[in-house]
């Protein structure tokens, strides 16, 4: 199955918008094509931004070891999800798979493109069941299969031979979206899949162990040809000139960075360990993110409890395989203090 087969015809068709700096790409001392202000202003943001995000691109490259013809910079990981769905997807007719629980952003970008979701359920090990994605995928025949490891909001890495068997008896888009990557022990990723399987695609984002959720940094780890099409799809301008600086800086920060993440999965498991030690927690539920999923009688009651403190966590109470639920993020030490705290003072 070629890839331009899976691609929405009016896409293959499309003519992309053609910006000032698509129409001249060199080097020139004045700019006087794109209407932007010669005054640079406080923050030097008067030009529109590189639509490939080159440097940024270049910096990948070379920090995350990520092909700069393979990249493509989205407007956080959301807009990669929602340009995928757009692509590949006929509104009223073509469907996307997920296995639940898992990210809710999925079966949302479908609700909006009125494509419809499949929902199959994860094992009550909340591991992934190679026998029935599969006869699923043969029964829907979906456009595109949405794998999330590690996962959210179970934290349960996906083994990369099942992804392996899962994107092979796919016909369509297998995307593995490794948001929480940075985080797992010895985590294999699948864009090593690339190059045995050109419908594989997978996303990164900056938003999580490289701290920039604000700046809305997603990447698109594809083919050449499948970059192409989303580069066509896509607003020119789709990450602006200060997030594509935000992102350049937070991966020359490398050495911090990884600081706060080792103190992050330190604190991980303190946190683990003490949730475990409390009479009323159910169950510790092991991940590989930077969250504790703990399980409890009541989670309402508790939510309820943690945000009369000023600590707000969230429910996942209401996923299958979930009940009593509560998905936690890793905080500072302070914050993680103050959460043990409230936690030790609970009445269950
Ligand atoms: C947080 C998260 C993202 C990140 O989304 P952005 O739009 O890049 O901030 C992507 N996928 C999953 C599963 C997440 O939990």
């Amino acid at each position: 199955m070629s890839i331009k087969s899976l691609v929405n015809e009016h896409i293959l068709n499309l003519i992309p918008y053609s910006s000032a700096r698509d129409d001249f790409s060199g080097e020139a001392d004045i700019y006087l094509d794109a209407n932007e202000s010669w005054y640079e202003g406080q923050i030097k943001a008067n030009r529109y931004p590189d639509p490939r995000a080159s440097l940024l691109r270049r910096k990948i490259e070379e920090v995350l070891s990520l092909p700069y013809k393979n990249t493509l910079i989205g407007n956080g990981s959301d807009e990669i999800i929602d340009l995928m769905i757009r692509i590949f997807c006929k509104p009223g007719e073509d469907r996307i798979m997920i296995m639940r629980p898992t990210y809710g952003a999925y079966r949302v970008f479908a609700d909006i493109n009125n494509v419809e979701t499949i929902s199959l359920l994860e094992n009550s090990d909340l591991t992934l069941d190679e026998e029935s994605i599969i006869e699923a995928i043969e029964r829907y025949r979906p456009k595109i299969v949405f794998i999330c490891s590690p996962n959210n909001p179970t934290g349960k890495s996906v083994p990369l031979s099942l992804i392996r068997r899962i994107a092979e008896s796919n016909k369509g888009i297998t995307a593995v979206d490794e948001a929480y990557s940075d985080f797992a022990p010895a985590f294999e990723s699948a864009v090593t899949l690339l190059e045995e399987n050109e419908r594989v695609v997978v996303i990164r984002t900056l938003s999580k162990a490289w701290a920039l959720a604000g700046a809305r940094v997603g990447i698109l780890v594809a083919s050449e040809e499948i970059i192409a099409l989303f580069d066509k799809a896509k607003a020119p301008y789709n990450v602006s000139i200060l997030a594509q600086r935000a992102a350049f800086e937070a991966l020359s920060d490398r050495e911090n960075i990884e600081r706060a993440k080792e103190e992050t999965l330190k604190e991980k498991r303190l946190l683990e360990k003490e949730l475990g030690e409390l009479e009323y927690v159910k169950e510790v539920i092991a991940g590989d993110a930077n969250f504790v999923l703990l399980r409890v009688d009541d989670a309402k009651r508790l939510y309820n409890y943690l945000s009369s403190k000023g600590i707000i966590v969230r429910s996942r109470d209401s996923e299958p395989h979930l009940k009593g639920c509560l998905r936690i993020t890793v905080g500072s030490k302070i914050e993680n203090r103050a959460l043990m705290g409230a936690l030790s003072e609970y009445k269950a």
